[in-house]
């Protein structure tokens, strides 16, 4: 958990980390939630500050309007009605916000998507999930779910989605797809421990491909660009949708750099055949993002 005390202007005055330790089950998760919330509130009085509002950010399927974390696979939520949870223990108003969305919000107003009012904030990681900000603020979609471009099918018949369709794009672009499907290209075991050429001998991960791909190893630039290819398919739907001035990506494949982002680059706007080019920049506020966007999104609802 990334905690952090924001003033009005965006500006960090404290952070704090805590392990989630997921292990121990949804319950005690939240328990852990609302006494670091609370905690941080202490904290802000302690240090002479007023603390106005509370803003929590979870990953999955976030009803923002009712305040319920609806799914989360890796906290085990399933309906937790976090936000009244909060708002109750702290006494302070509080909203509860999707990861992405709020770390697209934070990118858009504060970071490398600041100044433009349309922006398509993407983060891949282990998965792939987008938010779309118009004017500083992300739609969540009826149910909680929009910005699952991940999900977007880009290969019929292609590498099975943790989703269970073949075919998605996080199936093949992900940086866990990535790892696999380099792992499954050179024979090396889920455990790496054969056949990898690496010299720890742990398994190649997503930047170790970029760092082969760039060295000219074969397997690991076929690997690379089949996830660029997937990746330019994926955000040309998403342009052809939302027609944004800026696509920000973020997560941990956005550490490659120009590997990543030149090739992107030009093969995003090779697909572009009316629709204006948007701007493709790397994120800017890094893991912070999420922290930063739930006290925007606990600001605006004041
Ligand atoms: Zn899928």
């Amino acid at each position: 958990m990334k905690c952090a005390l924001v003033r009005p202007d965006g500006t960090t005055v404290h952070t704090e980390r805590h392990p989630t330790d997921a292990g121990r089950g949804p319950d005690a998760v939240v328990e852990t939630i609302l006494d670091v919330a609370e905690g941080l509130a202490g904290k802000a009085r302690a240090d002479g500050r007023d603390p106005v509002a509370l803003g929590i950010a979870v990953p999955g399927v976030v009803d923002e309007a009712t305040g319920v974390a609806v799914w989360s696979a890796n906290v085990g939520f399933r309906d937790v009605p976090l936000r009244d949870l909060a708002a109750q223990r702290l006494g302070l108003p509080t909203v509860l916000g999707h990861d992405v969305r709020v770390g697209g919000l934070a990118e858009a107003r504060l970071g490398a998507g600041r100044g433009t009012g349309h922006v398509l904030f993407v983060a891949i990681g282990t998965g792939i999930a987008a938010a779309h900000v118009v004017d500083g603020a992300a739609a969540g979609g009826a149910h909680g779910a929009a910005g699952e471009i991940g999900h977007v099918l880009v290969r019929p018949g292609g590498p099975r989605c943790g989703c269970g369709r073949d075919g998605c794009l996080e199936a093949v672009a992900s940086a866990s797809a990535i790892a696999r499907r380099y792992a499954e290209a050179t024979g090396a075991g889920p455990t790496g421990t054969a056949g990898d050429g690496g010299p720890t001998g742990t398994p190649a991960s997503a930047a170790d491909v970029a760092d082969r791909a760039a060295a000219g190893e074969p397997a690991a630039a076929r690997v690379w660009a089949e996830a660029v290819e997937a990746l330019a398919d994926g955000l040309a739907t998403g342009q052809a949708l939302y027609d944004v001035e800026t696509v920000v990506v973020g997560g941990g494949l956005a550490q490659a750099g120009p590997r990543l982002f030149d090739p992107l680059r030009a093969a995003l706007h090779e697909r572009m055949t009316f629709h204006r080019r948007p701007r493709l920049v790397a994120a800017a506020l890094g893991d912070e993002a999420g922290c930063l966007g739930a006290a925007l999104l606990a600001l605006d609802a004041r």
